[in-house]
């Protein structure tokens, strides 16, 4: 979908003064922590949870600044929105008032309010709490909010404890995994909502297994048990003294499995579920966290492999012995079995009216002790390895899950596209990728929605292949970008036999651009795109000048740090949404 310059025009003339209090009153009914000041950064809206997170009430703040209102953060949030007054979308932190005292850490994101004639008219802020951001991205730090129950982070603490307690004594605690088997097969047939749900319940399930100790005799109530939150569908117990044995361990994972397996009644849905344990007593062979949740979670692996509805104690036949390690491969490999892998989304604009248009899936790795991991430290090996086939169709059918999230939260359409970078390895092995495609076609997701990022030089390395594989993705109607353009030192008349809808300037080239040869450069490779009819996305867009420049010489989008890093997909939901709305139209 494109709009000609006249009808972004005229969308834009129309937002007047009603405009304004339609947005400000959609602001006040976002479901997240959301506000909207005027130039003079008073207050026109804000919604319910930016409200409570900062403990203000709707009465009192409008026509206000929040500098007036909460003294502790006036300075931060002032800051952040002086330096979105001058047309910079910035990001830092502030504390959130919480009913029992404690200051948990939020993440602000404060960006421009640009108005009909493209001037600067407000701010538009975002908070976030760091935890929450941080239980997408790597561990949460503090308790659950959809359990009530402590995180990944807090349970690595307990573990530790554990472990340093039990230094001399005879036993040490016995630390449990519990996964759900195909839990996410739960989001996609009811819902997230329902998924949501079933999550509580599990939670609550596993906690009064916990507390009771499920009635045991053998296994009296202690106060250092621990049930925790590890993950999206995973929860973390630990059973401190007195520990309990490894039969009686065992027995107590099957109860709780038993448990898992009750009917969990959601709306009109009966839901059923089991789960997976892996269990240990810890001991010599662990000297740390780090090798109790390796070995933990090579114990889960081994009862999934036997599952579903498995229980198996940790032995060290199922850790390597060389070095215990497990090499980096052998990680990957599991990373994509349990879950670790996320996809963080790059908004993309165009650059003559600032709308976010699209965004670029950029794969992470959330590793279990190590956080979250860029692609740069292991792609190679997933490329070295055919692994990068499965994983990429992976982050092509979590792209569509998270699209159709978007769609069902919001009620509408965020961005018209997302980009999907895609390996040479891919490329050379289709069918997996063809056949995912045509399967999530099948589905009724117009895979006009989906654009292929190949680079230049995986492209040009098989040229043959390339031709027919981006021939077949049109055919599907997928869209294809060429990726990292102007690094492949090709022949750039080759480019011509391809049939491709956008070309990506590489950042190596932004970077250069206040330079006369960088600027030369560019020059000349957006007079190569315009030549075969390629839209243009300037990548790693990181000031204003390098922005100006860009759309002066008529290169159509960009992307970069400039306007936003990647973020995960319920931030760049809430994020892509209030831009929407701060642009007063509709895709
Ligand atoms: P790319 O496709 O060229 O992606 C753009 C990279 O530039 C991303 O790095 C992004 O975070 C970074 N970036 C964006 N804006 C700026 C900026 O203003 N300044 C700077 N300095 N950097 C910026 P990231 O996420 O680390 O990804 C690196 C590369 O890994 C990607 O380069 C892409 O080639 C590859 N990659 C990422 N996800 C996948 C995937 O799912 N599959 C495959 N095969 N490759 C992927
Ligand atoms: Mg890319
Ligand atoms: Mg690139």
């Amino acid at each position: 979908m494109t709009s000609t310059p006249s009808t972004i025009k005229s969308a834009q003339v129309e937002a007047t003064a009603s405009d304004r209090d339609r947005i400000a009153s959609f602001i006040s009914d976002l479901p997240v922590a959301a506000a909207l000041f005027d130039a003079d950064l008073r207050y026109l809206a804000a919604s319910p949870a930016w409200l409570a997170g900062f403990d203000l009430s709707v009465e009192t703040v409008f026509g206000l600044r929040h500098q007036d209102l909460d003294p502790d953060n006036g300075a931060v949030l002032t800051a952040l929105q002086q330096s979105a007054l001058g047309g910079e979308a910035a990001e830092g932190c502030a504390n959130a008032a919480a009913a029992d005292g404690a200051c948990p850490e939020r993440i602000l994101r404060v960006s421009p309010w640009h108005g009909p004639d493209g001037s600067v008219i407000g701010v538009v802020a975002i908070a976030r709490d760091a935890w929450l951001a941080a239980a997408n991205e790597s561990a949460p730090e503090s308790v659950d909010a959809l359990t009530g129950l402590p995180g990944r982070d807090a349970f690595i603490g307990q573990v530790r404890a554990a472990l340093v307690a039990a230094e001399g004594a005879r036993r040490g605690a016995a630390v449990f995994v519990v996964n759900l088997d195909n839990f996410r097969g739960i989001n996609g047939l009811y819902g997230v909502r329902a998924g949501d749900n079933v999550l509580r319940t599990i939670g609550k399930r596993v906690r009064a297994g916990v507390r009771s100790r499920l009635l045991s005799s053998r296994l009296p109530r202690s106060e250092g048990d621990y049930v925790a939150r590890l993950g999206a569908d995973e929860f973390g117990i630990l059973i401190g003294n007195p520990t309990p044995s490894a039969a009686a361990a065992e027995s107590f994972a099957q109860r709780i499995l038993k448990l898992i397996e009750e009917p969990i009644v959601v709306g009109d849905h009966r839901i059923r579920l089991t789960a997976s344990v892996g269990f240990l007593i810890t001991g010599a062979p662990h000297a740390s966290e780090d090798e109790v949740l390796r070995d933990l979670h090579a114990a889960l692996h081994d009862a999934k492999s036997r599952g579903p509805n498995n229980v198996q104690a940790w032995r060290p036949a199922l850790t390597r012995t060389t070095g215990h390690r497990f090499t980096l491969l052998d990680q990957l490999r599991r990373a994509l079995e349990d879950g670790e892998f996320a996809v963080h989304y790059q908004p993309i604009l165009r650059l003559g009216d600032r709308r976010i248009v699209g965004a670029e899936a950029l794969l992470r790795w959330n590793h279990p002790s190590d956080g979250l991991v860029s692609p740069a430290a292991f792609l190679p090996i997933l490329e070295d390895s055919s692994l990068i086939v499965p994983v990429g169709c992976w982050v092509i059918r979590e792209v569509v899950r998270q699209m159709r999230i978007w769609q069902m939260l919001y009620g509408r359409d965020i961005v018209e596209w997302v980009s999907i970078n895609v390996s040479p390895r891919q490329f050379n092995d289709p069918g997996l990728l063809l056949s995912t495609l045509t399967e999530i076609e099948r589905s009724g997701f117009s895979l006009d929605r989906l654009k292929i990022e190949i680079t230049e030089s995986a492209a040009m390395r098989n040229p043959n292949m390339t031709r027919s594989v981006l021939d077949e993705l049109r055919e599907l109607g997928v869209r294809v970008a060429i990726d990292d353009f102007g690094t492949g030192y090709s022949a750039l008349g080759a480019l011509r036999h391809y049939a491709v809808d956008t070309i990506k300037i590489d950042s190596g080239f932004t970077s250069r651009l206040e330079t006369d040869d960088g600027s030369e450069l560019v020059m000349a490779l957006l007079r190569i795109a315009q030549a075969y009819g390629a839209e243009v996305v300037a990548e790693g867009i990181e000031t204003a000048a390098q922005r100006d420049i860009l759309e002066a010489r008529g290169c159509g989008f960009g992307q970069g740090f400039l306007f936003a890093k990647p973020m995960d997909g319920s931030f760049f939901g809430a994020y892509a949404l209030t831009h929407l709305v701060q642009n007063g139209g509709a895709h």
